[in-house]
């Protein structure tokens, strides 16, 4: 996949000793997350920063390890922005990153040039800075944010007394706190803190403001939150499946996303095939899931190229498109004479699984059967993960209506889908099977880019 953008990952950590090569450690291990810049501050009387453009490389060098002085610091990894964003200004010399999207920039800036603020690019994280920068200090910074900023974000905020991190009111993006002796961190995923060795604590909840300094993890507010709206995508395809997300596993979700899969086949009467296989690597937990359900053989169909990056974190389409073909080679062996259930998070664009339809098919595979984990996307992503427009996204070029709950659209919109990509057959998980999958009460998920309902608008 995909056509999915903004999305990134933010992480920080106060320690008892110098923190820059166990914050660069901890970036790294959410670079799946965004793979154009990467930065990281941190504090030792003044803040210290580096960032550069790509991904971080294997090594910190050691004239940046040294100039990184510190005890506590943040870093990120980003598809957009280059963070994190160091400040002088009234509260101090501070350091800024997040993880999100700011709908309502653009009216922002205008309002705050008015007032004669300027900006330098115009990026999301000026005008979030800019608004917390406005107050008396962080926290109240932070409250005047979740008043002003229509969006999604997860939030690291440097100073002088440690690491603030806050989570917007919904609760879109994730964020989670770890701990061990001499060390306290926060992180977009659970994976960053576990690879550190430390001991996941909790998620931060939604509206939260947690200051992270000596004295540990100390909630300094709690802003009214109206409702929570975690996105389900996290599960299904962005977060990686060693993490754990508001106490659901990524990998347990994918498993049992497959499994309703199979389960529906079963019911139907549609086992009729050889393997099940995964488009690698978004599509691996579900496909196990089949497996695991079905009965049917597991079996790697395609050969993973471990040094292409994740499709949807490169910037541009032709980019994206570029890499998902550089990424993944067909096993030609395991696929001739086959009928083979192939399992993939989502259908975007619609282009991509039918390359990989095609690849199987010239490789000789019988038949190809395509599972797709999420229901069909049928709105684009406010939020932070943005499929760009309706007319991009494929189940929309066939059903014109959000609706896709009666039976009987799915089915005609599976069978248009399978001629349009080639398949023999393709089936997607309803919207109730996939909320069950997820294990999280329906109303606490945001949904939106399959049901168009806005989480932050009354319905
Ligand atoms: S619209 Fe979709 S991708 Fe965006 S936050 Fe909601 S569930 Fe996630």
């Amino acid at each position: 996949m995909k056509s999915l953008q903004d999305n990134c990952g933010v992480f920080g950590l106060y320690s008892d000793t110098e923190c820059a090569h166990e914050i660069f450690q901890g970036i790294d291990f959410l670079q799946h997350r965004g793979q154009e810049y990467w930065g990281i501050s941190t504090f030792n009387k003044n803040i210290h920063q580096v960032t550069h453009y790509g991904k971080a490389p294997g090594i910190l060098s050691h004239e940046e390890l040294k100039y990184l002085k510190g005890t506590w610091g943040i870093g990120h990894v980003s598809l957009w922005e280059r963070q994190p964003v160091r400040w002088q200004c009234q509260l101090g010399e501070i350091a800024v990153a997040f993880s999100g999207n700011v709908l309502n920039a653009d009216g922002l800036i205008a309002e705050m040039k008015a007032r004669g603020k300027s900006f330098y690019h115009g990026y999301n994280i000026e005008v979030i800075s800019k608004i917390i920068m406005e107050e008396k200090d962080v926290v109240t910074g932070i409250h005047a944010l979740a008043k002003k900023i229509r969006g999604a974000y997860s939030l690291v905020v440097l100073t002088k007394d440690g690491i603030y991190a806050a989570r917007d009111i919904y609760g879109f993006r994730p964020l989670i706190l770890g701990q061990s002796p001499g060390r306290c961190a926060v992180a977009s995923e659970s994976r960053a803190l576990q690879n550190l060795e430390m001991e996941i604590r909790r998620d931060v909840l939604p509206g939260e403001i947690v200051l992270i300094n000596d004295k540990g993890f100390q909630t300094v507010a709690q802003l009214d939150s109206p409702r929570k709206a975690h996105c389900a995508f996290e599960w299904a395809y962005t977060a990686s499946l060693d993490s754990i997300i508001d106490g659901v596993y990524v990998q347990e979700a994918r498993n049992n996303l497959g499994e309703i899969l199979a389960q529906r086949d079963i019911e139907e009467g549609d086992m009729e095939a050889d393997i099940v296989a995964a488009v690698p690597m978004s599509g691996i937990g579900h496909a196990l899931g089949y497996h695991k359900r079905s009965k049917i053989n597991y079996q790697e169909v395609f050969l993973y190229h471990r040094y292409a990056d994740r499709s949807y974190t490169q910037s541009t389409q032709l980019a994206r498109e570029k890499m998902a073909k550089r990424k993944l080679s067909v096993l030609h062996y395991a696929v001739k004479g086959k009928r083979i259930v192939l399992c993939d998070d989502s259908i975007v664009r619609g282009t991509q699984i039918l390359h990989k339809v095609r690849d199987l098919k010239k490789a000789g595979a019988k038949e190809v059967h395509v599972r797709i984990a999420c229901p069909p996307l049928m709105c684009p992503c406010d939020f932070g993960i943005s499929t760009r427009s309706h007319e991009e996204l494929a189940a929309k070029r066939y059903l014109k209506s959000e609706d896709i709950t009666s039976l009987g659209q799915l089915r005609d919109l599976e069978a248009w889908m399978a001629k349009d990509i080639g398949a023999d057959s393709v089936k997607y998980n309803n919207l109730d099977a996939f909320v069950a999958a997820m294990g999280v009460p329906k109303e606490d998920l945001c949904l939106m880019c399959f049901d168009g309902k806005n989480p932050t608008e009354k319905q």
